[in-house]
């Protein structure tokens, strides 16, 4: 039997109802900050991501899925989807087609590592760019959003952490700095690590291998580098989440796995995970548009992964808090003349909104009753040749069994009363 490529995981019925609410609450919440939705392709060419994650990068060097098409043309599944937002960005000139080009996604990535509790090879995203603007202000909004997205979401003791990479000069010095403190230890550096240190120092502050950590945990942090721009822009972002009430810790060793972050980077943190407890992540990319050659537009973004928020949903929450918002019908028929009559009935129900489902299998009437009370029915409607000759069914409710009998004419207007009236929707 063929199975499922390793990695990946198929989303079964009974697990897509967080899957929805996730997805609808987020573009909820993206939508309120001025965000709208943008689809980009799964696959693009390879030397996008080459260009806009970094050559020098594990994303771009270990964990592509890169393959070439009938033509020899190498193109890459897509391993997250900034690089993809700023081509489109780019190509359709949105700098000058949209007056507010603040984008939210919503997809599958694709990533070759081990996989982990809430780490796939083809994992889920959430996500937002904003461009044009450079104000320290917007990164503390983007901040604010994403809190305010958990919240919904029913996460909460989660941690802030934020910190600034600098821009192009001051990080330039940081990175001779890293080059300085490491080269007399070169040798106890891992075998990735050495080669970083030549062509991208600051990426071994994110390897995870012990020796490289302790080695890493010596060297002085970032702050003492930021130049005095930079210093003030991380500054100003903090006063905006004073402002906001939102707590926040400053990490000076948060530097991010991606090349294309300048100023602000930060992760909201769930403790509740263990190792890997970033559950949202982003920055600023004030140069990645400028070095995919486009103008130089600021911007800057998050993303975050739907499985890893799928289990920090599950420890914020105990099963039982979660509402039950199941609202259906079983229909039950106990000969083929009311089975007949009976699809009637259930379609002028269907159209007015409920949920009905109906027996295809012509079990007996106990067994039909076990399956609605499988399917979680909150009603069931019993039809048999004696009901449909005096144009009534008999209607069990199955949460304490009572039964009454009612009009087929009044069934949608009784239903209405149940669902909407009593159960407080209206
Ligand atoms: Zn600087
Ligand atoms: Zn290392």
């Amino acid at each position: 039997m063929i199975e499922a490529p390793r990695g990946t995981k198929d989303i079964l019925p009974n697990e897509i109802k967080i899957w929805h609410f996730i997805e609808e609450v987020s573009r909820k919440i993206f939508e309120i900050y001025g965000y709208n939705e943008i689809r980009t392709p799964i696959f693009e060419f390879t030397e996008l991501f080459m260009r806009g994650i970094g050559e020098f990068t594990d994303i771009v060097n270990k964990e592509m899925y890169t393959f070439q098409d009938h033509k020899g043309r190498n193109l890459t599944l897509r391993p997250e989807n900034t690089a993809s937002v700023v081509r489109a960005y780019l190509e359709h000139e949105l700098n000058k087609n949209l007056p507010n080009a603040k984008l939210y996604y919503l997809g599958p990535m694709f990533r070759y590592e081990r996989p982990q509790a809430g780490r796939q090879r083809q994992f889920w995203q959430i996500g937002t760019e904003a461009f044009g603007s450079d104000n320290p202000g917007l990164d503390a909004e983007v901040i604010a959003m994403i809190l305010h997205l958990f919240s919904e979401l029913g996460i909460s003791n989660l941690e802030t952490h934020i910190n600034s990479v600098g821009c192009n000069s001051c990080r330039n010095d940081y990175k001779l700095d890293l080059v300085n403190h490491l080269s007399p230890q070169k040798e106890e550096l891992c075998s990735d690590c050495k080669v970083k240190l030549n062509k991208n120092p600051l990426r071994i502050l994110d390897c995870k291998r012990k020796n490289c950590r302790s080695l890493a945990s010596k060297i002085p942090s970032i702050d003492l580098s930021l130049c005095k721009s930079c210093k003030e822009h991380l500054d100003q972002v903090c006063d905006y989440l004073k402002e906001l009430n939102i707590n926040y810790i400053v990490n000076p060793y948060l530097v991010r796995g991606l090349d294309y972050y300048t100023h602000t980077t930060f992760e909201i943190i769930d403790k509740s995970l263990g190792a890997q407890n970033a559950v949202a992540a982003g920055g600023r990319y004030n140069n990645l548009i400028a070095q995919m050659e486009g103008p130089d537009i600021p911007a800057i973004g998050f993303a975050a992964g739907i499985e890893r928020i799928i289990l920090s949903i599950k420890n914020s929450f105990t099963s039982n808090e979660r509402n039950d918002d199941n609202k259906s019908i079983y229909l039950a028929t106990t000969s083929p003349k009311a089975h007949l009559a009976g699809i009637k009935i259930i379609q002028e129900l269907r159209k007015a909104g409920f949920m009905v489902n109906m027996d295809w299998t012509s079990k007996s009437l106990k067994s039909q009753l076990r399956r609605a009370h499988k399917l979680r029915a909150n009603f069931t409607i019993i039809l048999g040749e004696e009901e449909i000759s005096k144009h009534e069914v008999e209607i069990k409710n199955m949460k304490d069994g009572n039964q009454i009998r009612v009009s087929i004419d009044k069934l949608n207007e009784y239903f209405v009363k149940k669902f909407y009236v009593e159960g407080k929707l209206v």
